[in-house]
């Protein structure tokens, strides 16, 4: 199943390039009371609406997928936790790169564990990514996401894959410098997650992924999650040792060799093997003043 969430927090069910909009199945998520339960409330019903949204989808209108403006998939995620440096080759060009480390040391998974960046700066491929700092350089990196479904706290590794609700192409955005990743990985659409959740009944193994990256049709980024330092199962594994993941949770499983500058103008067109492509734009930032309700 491929789900999408899309204009104005249309849900649908994603088959070959159409939608099915089966928007009303969200009236079956069941309510709760404040405190609300931490997490995004349509995936953690997801085990028991799967059936509905099939059924609905055969009934549902229909649109092409390229007329609509996605959304991030998750809405609510309660963290997007990612790995720093999880592919050996990015590992050696960052140390190889002033541009890129700042004159920092650059560290293993091992040594660094993992970070957080903020839920806010999450965004569908329709929404693109805002440059913030136009003196600043701005990074694309594209890794494979995996989504929480239920829950779970000291997860042993042969059960991992029972709290996986499904896959996604995520970009960690990264301004370089020497600041905390925290910040430079957070910043309002710096984390892109799309086109649709992919579940894992639809993967053959996380751990077989190829995936690239260009920009403008200029080939970057493109590698094999085999080339992964820690695993699927060992990232999630690691998570759940500290953190206790919540339905819909994002982990970023780190990119490989060729991250680079994007600016305003670009296009990033993104690609990862049984997960599907996107196209996410590069814009000069909005003037915003907005309360947001
Ligand atoms: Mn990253």
């Amino acid at each position: 199943m491929r789900l999408v969430r899309y204009d104005d927090n249309r849900l649908g069910l994603l088959k070959e390039q159409h939608i099915h909009d089966v928007s009303s199945v969200v009236d079956r998520i069941p309510a709760s009371k404040w405190p609300h339960p931490p997490g995004d409330a349509l995936i953690a019903a997801l085990p028991e609406l799967r059936a509905d949204i099939e059924e609905m989808a055969d009934q549902a209108p229909t649109i092409p997928l390229g007329e609509v403006t996605l959304l991030s998939p998750v809405a609510s995620p309660s963290k997007i936790i990612a790995a720093p440096v999880n592919y050996m080759l990015h590992l050696e060009e960052a140390r190889g790169d002033a541009a890129i480390n700042y004159g920092m040391p650059v560290k293993t998974i091992d040594e660094l564990g993992l970070f957080l960046k903020s839920p806010s700066s999450l965004v569908g491929a329709g929404e693109g990514v805002e440059r913030h700092f136009p003196d600043r350089r701005i990074d694309h990196e594209i890794e494979l996401a995996v989504i929480i479904g239920r829950g779970g706290y000291q997860i042993p590794a042969e059960r991992v894959f029972d709290h996986v609700a499904g896959y996604c192409i995520g970009l960690d955005m990264s301004v370089r410098g020497t600041e905390d990743r925290s910040w430079r990985k957070s910043l309002n659409s710096f984390t892109v997650l799309g086109p649709a959740l992919v579940t894992p009944d639809e993967i053959d193994d996380p751990d077989a992924l190829s995936f690239r990256l260009e920009v403008n049709g200029e080939p970057r980024q493109a590698s094999n999650t085999q080339h992964l330092v820690f695993n699927v199962a060992r990232l999630i594994a690691y998570a759940a040792a500290t953190y206790t993941l919540h339905p819909g949770d994002i982990i970023l499983t780190g990119t490989p060799e060729g991250v680079g500058p994007v600016v305003p103008g670009d296009v990033m067109h993104c690609f990862i093997d049984q997960l599907g492509t996107m196209d996410v734009s590069v814009t000069e930032p909005a003037v915003h003043h907005a309360a947001v309700a």
